[in-house]
């Protein structure tokens, strides 16, 4: 049916959407409903890590909807011990619990610090967050957040979430007193504009959290699952964080998130957390699918050669079009503009023919890049052709 047909007034306004249907992809590539194709450097958000409809995932999910979809969170399935297992034994964390969505992970580990507060801190809650962070949209990751202009929409917002300044040790000492529990941060400030946090920032903050005695959380929703070339970002500043929230990637595509923490962290009793959904075999199977094929031998290299690959080729980029640079880790970057003409590049890529490209402006001043982490370097070179061309045909606009 062409879109011209679909009738959309059923669907809630929360976005505005292109007048296009997406009705298929395959690796880096969509096919719309008019026969137009796009090459995706977006990626669902950066969730299909894998591409779109990877044989994997397709084989993962038509296995496991054939023996066992969902026994109940209250029961043990197979899926979820050993995606959990793989987890445990590739991290510095011992105990995993599997969510559906990002936000939701980053509420448990909210939930978590909270509860551990009140056994050892003597009921010390408070969870400093950052300045332009990212961390959800429930109403206490809202409020996590430190996106400007979300303290007062949906408010009042859920307290004890004081803010620091990225890459500002001074900022976060400041903040510290008998009721800090924990410090949570992205290793990378993702949605933010792909800001990452300096290693000696985060060797910083690891040694401030112990010495107070306090918690560190690091939300890699965006940046885990080997976006950067490692299994986890915080690994690059070899750091061991107390709790750790995935999301994003974790799933492929599909919703699954989960939270992982180190043994004497945990500490829920059975009946604090929980949910319909969690651990639910036919997503954890897909968790499964997807850790093993980063695991396989030289995956986490490629993705950091071709991160190199991306990242030389966005700076060619900046010195021809005289831009501001670029930076990111992996296959998350972010190539920093002249002036605030993202949203027009991201409108003219969509909108450019015959082939379109998705792409993404977290800020006007900026593009970010998340290309599934299969993506080629021929695919990259075609996306850089094209932004090329539309950098010269918008410029000045
Ligand atoms: C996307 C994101 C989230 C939220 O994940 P959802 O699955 O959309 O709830 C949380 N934290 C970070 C860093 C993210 O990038």
């Amino acid at each position: 049916m062409p879109h011209g047909e679909l009738d959309t007034r059923s669907l809630m306004t929360i976005t505005h959407r292109p007048d296009l249907v997406f009705l298929r992809g395959e690796g880096s590539w969509l096919h719309d409903d008019q026969g137009k194709t796009y090459l995706d450097f977006v990626q669902g958000w950066a969730v299909n890590c894998l591409g779109h409809c990877p044989p994997e995932i397709v084989e993962a999910l038509s296995r496991q909807a054939r023996v066992l979809i969902n026994p109940s969170p209250a029961f043990y399935n197979e899926a979820m011990i050993e995606l959990a297992g793989l987890l445990t034994s590739h991290s510095v964390f011992d105990r995993v619990f599997l969510a559906n969505t990002g936000a939701e992970a980053n509420e448990g580990a909210i939930k978590l610090a909270r509860k551990w507060g009140q056994i050892h801190k003597g009921g010390a809650y408070e969870i400093i967050t950052f300045e332009h962070s990212f961390h959800g949209r429930t109403l206490a990751t809202m409020s996590a957040s430190g996106k400007p202009g979300w303290d007062t929409l949906f408010a009042p917002q859920v307290p004890g979430f004081p803010k620091a300044r990225l890459n500002d040790l001074d900022s976060v000492k400041a903040l510290i007193g008998p009721d800090t529990v924990a410090v949570m941060l992205e290793p990378i400030q993702g949605e933010g504009g792909v800001i990452p946090a300096e290693a000696d920032f985060l060797q910083s903050l690891r040694a401030l959290t112990h010495a107070h005695g306090i918690l560190l959380i690091v939300d890699e929703v965006q940046t885990g699952m080997g976006r950067t070339g490692r299994l986890f970002a915080h690994q690059h500043a070899g750091i061991e964080p107390d709790i750790m929230t995935l999301g994003k990637g974790i799933g492929g595509g599909v919703p699954l998130s989960a939270l992982l923490a180190r043994e004497e962290i945990c500490c829920f009793a059975p009946g604090d957390q929980g949910g319909t959904y969690n651990g639910n075999p036919l997503m954890a199977a897909v968790g499964v699918a997807v850790l093993r094929r980063l695991l396989s031998p030289g995956f986490l290299e490629s993705v950091e050669g071709k991160g190199r690959y991306l990242a030389a080729a966005l700076s060619r980029l900046v010195i021809q079009h005289r831009l501001q640079g670029e930076r990111g880790s992996g296959l998350l970057r972010a190539l920093i503009l002249d002036t605030d003409r993202g949203p027009a590049l991201v409108k003219a890529a969509l909108e450019h023919a015959p082939q379109g490209l998705l792409l993404n402006a977290p800020r006007p001043n900026l593009l970010r890049f998340m290309p599934a982490l299969t993506v080629t370097e021929g695919e990259i070179d075609q996306m850089i052709a094209l932004l090329d061309e539309l950098l010269r045909s918008t410029r000045g606009s």
